[in-house]
């Protein structure tokens, strides 16, 4: 079979890689690239290979960087099924009827045609079809696939292709950093002849799991001493679920003071409900038993869900000290941005950055310690403390992705491994180390790359 890298090679986010047998075609994964230095033609142009021609697309999870192109390869033509998880159909649906507007504000500041609207959104909506883990299924003729847990969102997968000559290709979408409060750990892959795999943290370490939960307490400590707002720009998926996990855990144990906490986002407003559908079935087991214990585990009496745009803007009239928690993660958009605007110059108050922060983001500049910051046009000063917390990233950092690789390479030694989905240094620093380490022949992919997979060799054409 043939492996195409069409997105998420070199970069983080845009995955989008094309798997071609003698009969079928394939995608894994149709993401937007973001940040704020874009390849806008990449995004908006024609996509590099004959759309019509696919026949299935498989998803590894909900994220925008992996399923924010969807309606557009819709639009361009693509009348193929639709292959992902359960809960990844529902957290996809909502993460791409949310991104409708967003898209639609960016097109224009660009002067660009939309690149989708909603009902690009339904018409992808309705060639969906869910497949769970663990079980086989031909999805396009001559590939049949077989999804594995990655322990990085809920309903996270990894991807295994076996052409009808018996190769197997393997890619991993994003690898969570296993052990999660709420999920089971990823899975390795020990069948593959050729491996992708995502290098996001793969020059990177986490601090200890215990390490990070007693630092965001110290951390939220001081910022409620300091009396003013607590800002929290936070991922709607996962990040926000988890903020919400550990603030109700430190205010039942009484170890942080009753302070009003504000959850400022229509979307992360919503997940929570699918986490609460698919959690008794998809997390890990000692999470089942304390949601079927307490109920709701990211709820707590003084959490306020501001869904409105005036229940929104009435957060301001509340004193401080008080946390707002809202998107965007990398404040490059979203009801964060606004409440940057109004409280990074005060300096009583604290950002918490938790999260992935892209080169050329607003999040970037302010954890390398800017003055200032522009947000939605403006240039606003940075008087306020920022605090960036390590570790709660739903990636797998450097040593985690080497025990990846190493099980990968456990028994059937994959002929290469891929690094991809993360910054150049990021993909070269894993590759030298799987090499170095482990033995194992490793590859940083380009952009455009066709590689041949077949059993016995794995070559570039
Ligand atoms: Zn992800």
């Amino acid at each position: 079979m043939q492996l195409g890298f069409y997105g998420g090679a070199g970069k983080v986010t845009g995955s989008n890689f094309l798997i071609e047998s003698e009969h079928g075609k394939m995608l894994v994964d149709c993401g937007i690239e973001q940040g704020a230095d874009i390849a806008v033609e990449e995004i908006y142009g024609p996509f590099p290979y004959e759309v019509k021609t696919v026949d299935a697309l498989v998803l590894t999870h909900a994220h925008l960087d992996h399923v924010g192109r969807i309606p557009k390869l819709v639009r361009d033509g693509f009348r193929g099924k639709i292959y992902m998880t359960p809960p990844t159909k529902d957290l996809a649906e909502l993460i791409l009827r949310d991104s409708v507007n967003i898209l639609a504000n960016d097109a224009t500041r660009r002067g660009l045609p939309l690149l989708y609207e909603e009902k690009d959104v339904d018409a992808a909506f309705a060639l969906i079809e869910t497949l769970d883990y663990h079980t086989e299924k031909e999805v396009a003729p001559g590939l049949s696939v077989y999804l594995r847990n990655t322990g990085h969102i809920l309903g996270s997968a990894s991807v295994r292709i076996m052409g009808d000559d018996g190769t197997v290709l393997a890619l991993t979408g994003d690898i969570g950093n296993s052990p999660s409060p709420l999920l089971p750990d990823w899975e390795p892959v020990p069948d593959a002849d050729a491996l992708v795999m995502e290098s996001v943290y793969g020059d990177r370490l986490h601090p200890p799991q215990a390490e990070r939960i007693a630092t965001l307490r110290d951390t939220l400590k001081r910022a409620i001493e300091r009396g003013g707002t607590i800002l929290i720009p936070a991922f709607s998926l996962e990040r926000t679920q988890l903020m919400l996990y550990e603030l109700s855990n430190f205010f039942s144990a009484k170890e942080l003071p009753e302070i009003p906490v504000f959850l400022d986002s229509p979307l992360a407003i919503h997940v929570p409900e699918i986490y609460e559908k698919w959690g008794p079935t998809y997390f890990k087991n000692e999470t089942e038993d304390e949601m079927k214990r307490e109920g709701s585990i990211f709820e707590f009496p003084f959490l306020k869900k501001t869904l409105s745009r005036p229940e929104s803007l009435a957060i301001e009239k509340v004193p401080g000290p008080k946390i707002i928690i809202a998107g965007a993660g990398m404040s490059h958009g979203g009801r964060i941005g606004g409440w940057e605007a109004r409280y990074l110059p005060d300096p009583s108050s604290t950002l918490i950055i938790v999260g992935y922060q892209a080169p050329g983001s607003p999040g970037r500049r302010m954890k390398e310690g800017a003055s200032t910051v522009r947000i939605n046009g403006a240039e606003v000063q940075i008087k306020a403390t920022v605090e960036n917390l390590e570790g709660w990233s739903a990636h797998a950092d450097r040593d985690q992705l080497m025990q990846f690789a190493e099980a990968a390479l456990e028994k059937k030694r994959p002929k290469v491994i891929f690094t991809a989905l993360g910054e150049p240094s990021a993909e070269r620093f894993l590759a030298q180390r799987i090499h170095d380490y482990l033995g194992g022949n490793a590859v940083v992919p380009e952009f455009g790359e066709t590689w041949e997979v077949i059993k016995d060799s794995v070559k570039k054409i």
